[in-house]
């Protein structure tokens, strides 16, 4: 089932401030109260309005709650666990959990990959550098100096969390919060690694195999499961997510899965037709001109142009430009000439003497 739009659940713009939204939910959580409401459907809007407000009332979730609404959904959805706290909380309900801080994924990581138009039509084996957090090699991710280990914190007795009594204005409930002393890891490095610092992870720069398919486009996103970066506390890897750009081509331009190119045909060829070689991403193939192409023609070769990811080719478009000759000899002058008076064109055709003599007026 969608969750409903958290702000819509708020009564508040997106635009709204932290002050307001606090605001906001303290209204609703007054009227919505189920020792005040006695309408059935009061709990479960007043837990929804929690939920809401665990979200909205917290920048760095919120933050990312908007991201997940604009790119639909890549960093998946929030654990459900913060929601169980506070219905609790307000609930009164004393089944505080005493939860092991455990496993913490590691986050996404994002990277540019550029690729030329032969490697997006063809696919490609690309390797690229990128820095990442991974498992400290000297302390295998404890956080510990050699010789020494994580010892269970004292104030938590390793569970990351405290319990504390809370009065609030619906009664006193137990609410738990992260352990100040230990930051919820549960465990405290008395002598940390030299070489990480303590935090278990260090920065390394890795080679990776990016396996570009045929058929990419310019911004295609590529997802590469586990090469972001390390987990905490044995936690799985984040993942990599590879933006493709496609470097400009000196021959072709792209237009979804069709190709574009120019090429010049002569005078007579456009008049008389003719086979002609064009460039593909293949190498050269014979395109036929008809007799008659006018200058612009598009004159389309079918699946020559890039292969789709869901399979299919596109076409090639080939812009023909007609070039007029500025170099005729005396021969050829006088049979384009001829060919004039037979379609009975209106021409007077300069002589050489005389295109030197204007030629040497315009310098
Ligand atoms: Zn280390
Ligand atoms: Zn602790």
């Amino acid at each position: 089932m969608p969750r409903p739009d958290y702000y819509e659940v708020l009564g508040i713009p997106r635009t709204a401030t932290q002050e307001e939204i606090k605001r906001a939910f303290r209204q609703l959580a007054r009227e919505h109260h189920p020792d005040v409401n006695r309408d059935p459907e009061a709990a479960e809007r007043f837990k929804l309005i929690n939920e809401a407000y665990q979200v909205l009332g917290d920048a760095e979730r919120r933050a990312q709650y908007d991201r997940r609404g604009a790119n639909g959904g890549a960093f998946g959805p929030f654990g459900g666990t913060p929601f169980d706290d506070i219905f609790d909380m307000f609930f009164g309900q004393q089944r505080a959990r005493e939860r092991d801080p455990g496993p913490e994924r590691g986050s996404d990581l994002r990277a540019t990959l550029k690729i030329t138009l032969e490697e997006a039509a063809r696919g490609a084996e690309k390797r690229m550098t990128i820095t990442r957090e991974e498992t400290c090699p000297a302390c295998f991710g404890t956080g510990a100096e050699k010789g020494s280990a994580p010892e269970p914190c004292s104030a938590c007795q390793g569970t990351g969390q405290v319990r504390f009594n809370r009065r609030t204005a619906f009664g006193q409930f137990a609410q738990i919060t992260t352990c100040p002393q230990c930051h919820g890891a549960g465990r405290l490095v008395r002598r940390p690694c030299r070489d990480c610092r303590g935090n278990g992870r260090a920065l390394v720069q890795r080679e990776i195999t990016v396996e570009v398919p045929a058929g990419v486009d310019d911004g295609t996103r590529l997802r590469l499961q586990g090469e972001g970066e390390a987990g905490a506390r044995g936690g799985g890897r984040g993942d990599l997510y590879v933006d493709l750009s496609i470097l400009p081509h000196p021959v072709f331009t792209r237009e979804g899965r069709d190709l574009h190119c120019q090429i010049e045909i002569s005078m007579a060829q456009a008049a008389l037709g003719a086979e002609i070689d064009v460039p593909t991403l293949d190498g050269p193939a014979t395109l036929t001109v008809p007799p008659g192409a006018q200058p612009g023609a598009a004159l389309v070769l079918r699946g020559k142009g890039m292969p789709g990811m869901h399979g299919g080719h596109g076409d090639l478009v080939v812009h023909a430009s007609v070039v007029i000759p500025a170099d005729l000899t005396k021969e050829q002058v006088k049979l384009l000439a001829q060919f004039a008076k037979l379609r009975g064109e209106q021409i007077k055709p300069a002589r050489k003497s005389l295109l030197e003599k204007m030629r040497a007026y315009l310098v």
